[in-house]
């Protein structure tokens, strides 16, 4: 990432930023989230900056509606420089180091990381390899290495994840309940074309990302896993493109993805 950039005021002015995600989501003018009408306008006053009013269904929204920036009280530039900052680095940004760099709380920014988790999620679901392509297998185990065993806490719970990789194509990475022969070809033919080749070589490269990319969380809850493995695919999948257009397809899947869980009680931290 360059220091270009970060300078780019989308991240320190609010009204930029705004601009920015309007034109992003709406190329050809606004439309109305709730009915889809076009009939929009633009409503006046500076109480109501950033909101318009549909004159069809005479519902308001602003570019956050329908989001997974919508219902927050963070302000959009610093949503887009976490969505930057995770989409840009390859190694994984923890909660803490973004909290720092966004001046948040930790609490917020631990939340904001998974809502941007979710819009990394895959949104099709089509098998992956197909007519003679070589699909890869690889399992692994994350999690599980406590930090501090002086007061004999438990051992954090590992989980078993294995990974599909379609050779020089897009990888799909599941929670599995173990890596039984049995578990892994349940989960192989119901995600791999059944025309592929299967390989089981050991992933190296790909191992060594994903090493980066787990090791930078020291715990991850069950209930949290898929939106990290889901950071993790959308990383690989993109490996070869621009930081800027990494960002960029973070924001496209933050704009088109619902919010579709709460803000988790106090405590429940991955
Ligand atoms: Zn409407």
């Amino acid at each position: 990432m360059t220091r270009h950039d970060l300078a780019n005021p989308i991240f320190t002015d609010e009204a930029k930023a705004t601009a920015h995600m309007e034109a992003d989501r709406w190329p050809d003018g606004a439309n109305c989230p709730h009915c889809g009408s076009l009939n929009v306008h633009k409503m006046a006053g500076k109480t109501q900056a950033g909101m318009f009013l549909c004159n069809d269904s005479r519902e308001k929204f602003t570019v956050r509606t329908g989001t997974i920036f919508a219902r927050s009280h963070i302000p959009l530039r610093k949503w887009l420089l976490a969505t930057y900052l995770m989409a840009a680095s390859k190694k994984g940004m923890s909660a803490l180091q973004l909290s720092r760099m966004l001046g948040l709380s930790y609490e917020s920014t631990w939340f904001m990381c998974h809502r941007i988790r979710e819009g990394m999620k895959p949104t099709g679901t089509a098998p992956i390899g197909g007519d003679n392509k070589v699909v890869e297998a690889d399992e692994t185990f994350i999690g599980g290495k406590a930090k501090n065993r002086a007061y004999k806490k438990k051992e954090p719970k590992k989980h078993a994840v294995m990974t599909l990789v379609a050779r020089d194509g897009e990888s799909r990475t599941f929670h599995v309940a173990n890596v039984k022969a049995k578990t892994l070809r349940e989960t192989i033919v119901k995600v791999a074309s059944r025309k592929s080749y299967l390989a089981t070589d050991e992933l190296a490269s790909y191992g060594l990302m994903k090493r980066a990319v787990f090791g930078t969380h020291h715990s991850i809850s069950e209930a949290h896993l898929p939106r990290y493995l889901a950071e993790w695919d959308f990383k690989w999948n993109i490996r070869n493109i621009t930081d800027g257009e990494r960002a960029a397809l973070a924001l496209k899947g933050a704009e088109g993805k619902r919010l579709t869980y709460r803000q988790p009680r106090e405590g429940a931290h991955a």
